[in-house]
């Protein structure tokens, strides 16, 4: 019968056979039963064990067939194992955790990368719990056989959830550009957290390290991976950047009151952008307002001569420009550049080390968005595990256990 063909055909059920299938519309059940020629074979430990007694039958949700809803009835056997005493048997088609199939829980986990949760659930015909469940047993398993034997350069970033009062912290793979690891918080622990999880011969290989000028995270991976070369990213420090700017911006608006606020209204973004992005009409604002020897337009100066930081080859034509660029700053009178150029200094040491190692999280920055676009999907994914199960799922790149079907 075509059912118990493609029940055979979709799932690994070596040792066991399909029985009777039963059902209508509303749903099919498939009856599994044992091929007593087979060994039994203990969940717990995978050893040959010896047959003790059978459990009533239990339901597993499969993969549904023409949108009916499909369960495998099965009486699971206990074993007397060698080194586990009495457990359940093992059967291929579940972790035998969840009243669910792996096929089914790779079935519903695809669909979890797609929608939201809420919707894979209401799609399927399950509860938002199992879908969870689902995306949970997959990224145990990507977590289990992930091989991160090759990561040589990791980029660390945060990311924030509920309006900054939530912090993640990520790490990236430079090279491939997946998610490594997630952890909640911004704090120290957070950091040693991944180190440990990662392990000293792991780390020892670890070339390159790019991250934001964050004192914590910086002790932390100076003390656990002395070996590798921290940068400050790039990116990161453009955003201190833009801040100055911004807060010379209003400085002057609070300083010299409302005809200034006038003149200056709705210029924030053209003092940000990069010149060739302005509009024409933004363009033709700046170069109006550059006449009038306004402050923010004195670190707007500032701000581009700064691009030309980033173009030198090697250190120490860097390191030249920096110096000047320093002075200018420090010499400019507006207190948010001094006070940028002075961070710049206090760092100088890992902010010139990427012309050693020109590595930063430009190429991390996409999965960033992408991880805040989940954190944004409003339907709630009720605890921080879930949200960060979900980056694994969604960027991690992680192993999947192997099917005999795939289904989406
Ligand atoms: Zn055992």
């Amino acid at each position: 019968m075509l059912v118990s063909q493609l029940t055979k055909l979709t799932l690994d059920i070596q040792g066991f056979r399909v029985g009777r299938v039963q059902g209508d519309t509303s749903g099919i059940t498939v009856d599994i039963a044992p091929d007593r020629r087979h060994l039994l074979f203990c969940s717990r430990c995978g050893s040959a064990a010896k047959y003790r007694d059978t459990l009533k039958s239990r339901y597993f949700r499969h993969v549904p067939l023409w949108g009916i809803p499909v369960w495998l009835r099965y009486s699971p056997r206990r074993v007397r194992c060698g080194h586990c005493g009495i457990k359940v048997e093992y059967f291929p088609w579940s972790t035998g955790k969840h009243r669910f199939t792996t096929a089914f829980a790779h079935f519903l986990a695809s669909w979890a990368r797609l929608l939201p949760w809420k919707h894979v659930a209401q799609l399927f015909g399950c509860s938002w719990g199992t879908v969870a469940a689902a995306v949970a047993q997959m990224v145990e398993y990507g977590l289990d056989h992930q091989d991160l034997s090759n990561l040589t350069h990791i980029g660390i970033d945060e990311i924030s959830r509920e309006k900054g009062q939530v912090y993640l912290t990520n790490v990236y793979d430079l090279n491939t550009s997946s998610l490594v690891w997630s952890g909640e918080k911004r704090t120290k622990a957070t950091i040693t957290n991944f180190f440990t999880s990662l392990g000293p011969n792991k780390t020892d290989k670890l070339e390159g390290v790019c991250c934001d000028m964050w004192e914590p995270y910086a002790q932390v991976i100076r003390e656990m991976a002395p070996k590798s070369t921290m940068v400050f990213d790039k990116f990161h420090i453009v955003r201190h950047l833009n801040e100055a700017v911004d807060q010379v911006r209003r400085d002057e608006i609070r300083e010299k009151g409302q005809k200034h606020k006038d003149l200056v209204k709705d210029t924030r973004y053209i003092w940000l952008k990069n010149p060739w992005n302005l509009t024409d009409k933004q363009a033709s604002r700046l170069s109006a307002l550059e006449k009038l020897n306004l402050k923010i337009n004195r670190a707007y100066l500032l701000k581009e001569s700064f691009r030309q930081f980033w173009s030198y080859e090697c250190r120490a034509s860097a390191k030249e420009f920096l110096d000047k660029w320093f002075w200018w700053a420090t010499h400019s009178r507006l207190k948010p550049m001094r006070n940028f150029a002075w961070m710049l200094r206090r760092k100088e040491e890992n902010i010139l080390s990427y012309f050693d190692m020109p590595i930063s999280n430009g190429s991390v920055e996409g999965l960033n968005n992408k991880a805040k676009v989940i954190s944004h999907r409003a339907y709630g994914f009720r605890s921080a595990k879930n949200y960060i199960r979900n980056l694994y799922h969604c960027m991690g790149g992680l192993p999947e256990p192997q099917i005999m079907h795939r289904f989406v």
